[in-house]
């Protein structure tokens, strides 16, 4: 395909090029319409039916159980920090969350706003939140313990979840949602924003178990309250129709093309480690991550000479290589290799930095 590098952002991020061909294909005239998926009515069959495609899809590849529901809401993954306390929290209740960065600080920052309780079961911030901690002890009393599975910017991942002793998980998955298989039982609530490995920004996938909605307050606005939302099934107000429709279609390349979570999670597996082995066999790039808890989906890494960062990151973009800064707030490499970053795209990155460790080296 002409002109399309190869692209490591982390997120929006790549997205499947068979999906983008196949909106392109159907954008002018959505399913004989006349019109595009982004004109058509919210209230209109063709769109009813992406949606309740979409949904079953999600269903049926985390082979959900019947009592979970699958939501399609907006306002962010961030959006998620405030209204989960706000809807699985009762008065008088506490919540673990276990800190392993700053998206699972910025999590913490909002339930304090909202002035209920919250205890750091555990934190890796002493090791600038380079591992996930291990041996936690929780509260049997917590309403749920609270989880980042993949930490984007620190690129490290859960590669087990912890034994909570019957007390719900609640997980923010925004960057590795179906990037693996999935024992959805501990979890009485997952998330993700959709830019890393769903689709385009504006859509969060919220994945509830009826326990979990069950707590719901009265007396919540209407927006906030996940009740609201399952009732409408993502229809109370406008959804985002155009995000919804291309998660329809990345779900539909999961099942069709990848071999499901199984499939791409071997993928996904390959990429990682050709990437971790290769910087692992010399001083001159240097993972951040401990190795028992690095990411495979945002490869983090610091090159021996920081100073030659810069000039990498340059080069890989004259090379046809995007995305590899890191994170403004702690510098260094990134590479987020996420679902639609294929094999090609990682062997192309390990070449290029092979080149450049020759020449700078
Ligand atoms: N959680 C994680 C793990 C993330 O990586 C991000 C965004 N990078 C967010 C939450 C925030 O997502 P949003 O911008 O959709 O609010």
């Amino acid at each position: 395909m002409q002109n399309r590098i190869y692209n490591f952002n982390p997120g929006p991020a790549a997205l499947p090029l068979p999906v983008l061909e196949e909106i392109q294909a159907e954008f002018l005239n959505f399913k004989g319409s006349g019109m595009s998926i982004t004109e058509i009515s919210h209230r209109s069959k063709a769109f009813d039916e992406v949606l309740n495609d979409a949904v079953a899809r999600v269903k049926r590849i985390l082979s959900l159980p019947e009592n979970y529901h699958v939501l399609f809401l907006q306002g962010g993954a961030s959006s998620q920090f405030y209204q989960v306390p706000m809807n699985l929290m009762g008065p008088g209740d506490t919540a673990d969350y276990i800190d392993t960065g700053i998206w699972s600080a910025k999590a913490i920052k909002e339930v304090n706003i909202l002035e209920r309780s919250v205890n750091v079961a555990a934190s890796s911030e002493d090791r600038n939140y380079c591992y996930i901690p291990k041996d936690i002890k929780f509260n049997p009393e917590a309403a749920y313990v609270y989880l980042v599975t993949n930490n984007t910017i620190k690129g490290t991942q859960w590669a087990e979840f912890p034994e909570t002793g019957g007390v719900p998980l609640v997980a923010d998955m925004s960057s590795d949602i179906l990037s693996r298989a999935l024992d959805v039982s501990p979890f009485g609530l997952i998330y993700a924003g959709a830019q890393k490995n769903l689709g385009p920004a504006g859509v969060t996938l919220v994945i509830i178990r009826d326990d979990m909605l069950d707590r719901v307050p009265d007396g919540l606005p209407s927006m906030v309250s996940y009740k609201t939302h399952v009732d409408k099934n993502s229809s109370y107000n406008t959804p985002p129709c155009f995000a919804i429709y291309v998660v329809q279609l990345v779900v539909k390349w999961l099942e069709e093309k990848m071999g499901g979570l199984e499939g791409v999670a071997r993928v996904n597996d390959q990429k990682a480690s050709l990437l971790y082995d290769f910087m692992d066999g010399d001083e001159f790039y240097r993972p951040t991550a401990d190795k028992d808890s690095r990411s495979r989906m945002n490869v983090t890494f610091r090159l021996a000479d920081e100073e030659l960062e810069p000039k990498f990151v340059a080069e890989a973009l004259e090379n046809g290589l995007n995305g590899l800064k890191g994170h403004r707030s702690v510098g260094g490499c990134r590479a987020s290799i996420y679902n639609a970053v294929s094999l090609e795209a990682v062997q192309s990155l390990v070449e290029f930095m092979k080149e450049f460790f020759r020449t700078n080296g």
